[in-house]
């Protein structure tokens, strides 16, 4: 339990919030406002509060899937960093902290998105040295081991660059299993594990559980074996911990629904059975009325080599009621918009249905969703359970809130912006129209438009998913402009499209390559869709300049001429993209990704490096979560429950590597 010394937090505005904290390695961290908080009910700050306990009790499964032997690591590590006796300004040991860091951000020694293991910047004898000058009960020291030992367990797994080098390969020709650092396979081939799991399929079973799902596969006396993660199976201990907080938060459920969701995971965590986790995601899909929501599971697979082996994680959030009327306010007007868009009318649908995606305000983060985390969810993953029973789509607005706080104070616009209009414009209007521009894209844009009878959903083939993005990205812009949006109340003033047009431009031909290493091509299908789309209405609109690039002071700039003309040109590669989309053209797709969205001018791309460069931004970016004390009287009932965020990064992950310790370091 948390203890109720906390201080009781202070009352801040938005304004004063200090959404950025410390900046190391190639990260930064960052602080989400859980907006709303203060106006739930006691019940359901009791929820919350119990969910949150929940979602942070897996900590330690997480790092164990990742690597088996990052828990004795990690634990070595605290340990130096807060009992070293020696000079804790020495390179040595600012290195030994910069690595810790990364190591809890990443949930173990592997960079938490390139997978590629991490670099200590300090010596195999230092750390040795430093092991040795602190108290060996505080190290993970396996029976009878002496500190040497250890030394000898994990110091290739640490320093040698050829052992263990990535989490997850994806390379192709080499046996993935084998030469994955991950632990959800110990001494099985790829081929044994394939061989396995597809003996268990039945290709005919309408609704397939999750194979595999919830288990390490293991060879014991030459055969393979399940180790199930679930009460008295593998990580016993820490579920036990969620199980217990999740029967807390079944007594002060919103409603039965919502109970009998807590209680199907509680089954689940018992039982181990894929059978139950399907029940229970269908019981979760099916709960649309609660105002709090969470996940606390196995959830998603991509750090399993094979795509099956799921990593534990955790939210707890709460419908954010404002901005969700906003989604609901486009989702009922999905037929005005549909019968409106610029696209040729055979290829719009004569009935749309807009989706309705919630808002959440994110409450708590962990496992695998902290400290790095997703700003939308879309879940279950069964394909059958998707498309028999639905799934709930979320945007996580306080999160999404953060980072574009959070980016204000890093200078990015200010280096780049042409002037100050522009700048002011974004400032004014950009978190608003951003939010907008999303809820276009996902409400509508996706849901939009019909292909023709007869044409293969799967012709655009690996051209497939950028054409989809451009598609609902331009949906978007181009309505961002339309009267409607003022009609409908959605936007502030009529001019505030031009806050996200001018940033979309900036963004398309210049400052998303900051993600790209020199000389390398754009591949991923966002970035693409975004280049294509500001490259191609820049060189329609070249001839009236609608958008141009231009030099001052020896650096370059986007500078947009004309904003209505602009849309115009939207609405025209809208035009086009949808009839590639419909007729399934694709030649027409091939030649419009590889001819604006692939390629990079190197001088310019030089340019935009060193500019960035310049500013000492970090790409990642992860966040610190909150505090909640539970108030309670003297007879132990919670009376409220408060909500704290000045825990600094280090001093949280210390508690939650004291108050969660609860799996044994060799599992
Ligand atoms: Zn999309």
């Amino acid at each position: 339990m948390f203890a109720s010394c906390n201080p009781t937090p202070k009352e801040e505005t938005t304004d004063n919030f200090n959404y950025t904290d410390e900046q190391f390695a190639d990260l930064q961290m960052l602080r989400y406002k859980v907006h709303g908080f203060e106006e739930l009910t006691l019940k359901q700050k009791e929820l919350v509060y119990y969910l949150s306990q929940a979602a942070l009790e897996g900590r330690d499964i997480l790092f164990d899937q990742n690597g088996k032997h990052n828990l004795v690591i990690r634990k070595m590590l605290e340990t130096v960093y807060t009992e070293y006796p020696g000079d804790k300004e020495s390179k040595d040991f600012k290195a030994l902290e910069t690595y810790l860091k990364r190591v809890w951000f990443s949930n173990g020694i592997h960079h938490h998105y390139g997978c590629e293991k991490f670099i200590p910047g300090f010596s195999a004898e230092f750390l040795r040295n430093a092991l040795n000058s602190v108290n060996a009960a505080n190290l993970p020291l396996a029976e009878g081991q002496t500190v040497d030992q250890l030394c000898e367990e994990v110091f290739d797994v640490i320093f040698d660059p050829t052992v263990m080098p990535k989490r997850v390969n994806q390379a192709d020709n080499e046996d993935l299993l084998m030469t994955s650092a991950c632990n959800y396979y110990e001494g099985v081939s790829q081929q044994e594990a394939e061989d396995f799991y597809n003996a268990m399929k039945d290709p005919n079973d309408p609704s397939p559980i999750m194979y595999g799902m919830n288990s390490k596969l293991v060879k014991e006396n030459g055969k393979l074996v399940e180790k199930v993660w679930k009460v008295g199976g593998l990580y016993s201990d820490a579920i036990e911990k969620i199980v217990g907080w999740l029967e807390k938060a079944a007594n002060v459920a919103e409603n039965d629904k919502q109970k009998a969701v807590i209680e199907k995971l509680i089954e689940f965590y018992r039982d181990g059975d894929l059978k139950t986790f399907d029940e229970y995601s269908i019981t979760w899909v099916n709960d649309l009325d609660s105002r709090i929501d969470f996940v606390n599971c196995f959830t998603e697979s991509y750090g399993d080599p094979l795509g099956m082996k799921a990593s534990w994680e955790s939210i707890v959030n709460f419908k954010d009621l404002e901005a969700t009327k906003r989604t609901e306010t486009i989702s009922a007007n999905a037929q005005w918009f549909e019968d409106h868009s610029p696209v040729d009318k055979r290829f719009k649908k004569e009935k749309v249905k807009g989706i309705t995606a919630k808002v959440i305000t994110a409450a708590m983060l962990g496992g695998d969703l902290y400290p790095s985390t997703a700003i939308g969810i879309n879940l279950p993953n069964s394909n059958w359970i998707r498309s028999a029973h639905g799934s709930k789509s979320v945007t996580i607005g306080n999160l999404t809130d953060a980072y574009s706080q959070a980016s204000k104070g890093g200078g990015l616009v200010k280096e780049f912006a042409y002037s100050e209009e522009e700048l002011k414009l974004i400032e004014q209007y950009a978190d608003i129209t951003d939010n907008l521009h999303t809820d276009l894209h996902e409400c509508l844009g996706h849901g939009s438009g019909k292909l023709l009878p007869g044409v293969d959903p799967d012709t655009l083939k690996a051209y497939g998913s950028t054409i989809e993005e451009a598609r609902a990205d331009l949906f978007g812009l181009y309505y961002l402009a339309d009267d409607k949006l003022t009609e409908l109340g959605l936007v502030p003033s009529p001019d505030a499209y031009k806050a996200q047009y001018y940033s979309y431009m900036m963004n398309g031909l210049m400052t998303q390559l900051v993600r790209i290493n020199q000389g390398n091509n754009i591949e991923e299908a966002h970035m693409r869709n975004r280049a294509l789309i500001a490259r191609w209405v820049m060189e329609k609109g070249a001839g009236e300049k609608v958008v141009e690039m231009v030099k001052k002071d020896g650096k370059t700039y986007v500078k947009v001429n004309d904003y209505q003309k602009l849309r115009q040109l939207f609405g025209d590669l809208l035009a086009e993209i949808q009839r590639i989309k419909s007729e399934g053209d694709y030649i027409a797709a091939r030649d419009i990704v590889e001819n604006y969205a692939v390629k990079i001018d190197p001088t310019l791309h030089a340019e935009i490096l060193e500019r960035y460069k310049s500013l000492n931004l970090a790409p990642y970016k992860g966040f610190i979560n909150p505090v909640y004390t539970a108030v309670t009287d003297e007879n132990g009932n919670i009376t409220d429950v408060t909500i704290d965020y000045t825990e600094g990064y280090a001093e949280q992950m210390l508690r939650y590597s004291s108050e969660y310790a609860n799996l044994p370091y060799r599992n």
